[in-house]
């Protein structure tokens, strides 16, 4: 009781709000997709998080996303945010909410984001520039994986 007491008056209590807490806890889609069609894998050397993502897109839809690895809290939570929120959209709607969420975290965390729903818990990440490369990893490395196989498409 008394460590929660200290983390409820830690300056760093915005940043790791009770969702984000519970997605790095018991991170969702954590494991292997059977049916890859894209994946990409994702590191960023300034606090040593890596992870592997793996999605299956079918009829240009997400069908399903995972991924692996190590990571710090705010990168392990992004990934499963993200495979969850992600599930079920088409790839441009993906694509479109990759760049908001990077934009969010990087430009302009006070504009409303109405498209991103439950992701702008993340957007106080922006506050602490240090984290929010973690918080953007997840983002990169699906990005990577989209259009990874947009170019292997386009040499057909
Ligand atoms: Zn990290």
């Amino acid at each position: 009781m008394s460590q929660l007491g200290e983390q409820l008056r830690d300056p760093l209590r915005e940043l790791y709000q009770e969702v984000i807490i519970d997605h790095a806890r018991n991170p969702r889609n954590f494991g292997t997709v059977s049916n890859v069609t894209h994946h990409a894998e994702g590191f960023n050397p300034l606090c040593g998080d890596q992870l592997s993502l793996e999605v299956e897109i079918e009829n240009n839809k997400i069908k399903d996303a995972k991924f692996k690895g190590t990571g710090c809290a705010i990168s392990t939570a992004s990934a499963s945010l993200m495979t969850q929120f992600l599930k079920d959209k088409n790839v441009g709607e993906a694509e479109q909410i990759v760049k908001e969420f990077i934009d969010m975290l990087t430009q302009s965390p006070k504009i409303e984001h109405p498209n991103l729903g439950k992701l702008t818990v993340l957007a106080g990440v922006h506050d602490y520039p240090a984290r929010v490369k973690c918080a953007t990893l997840a983002w990169h490395t699906l990005d990577a994986a989209l259009k990874r196989e947009a170019k292997i498409a386009s040499t057909e």
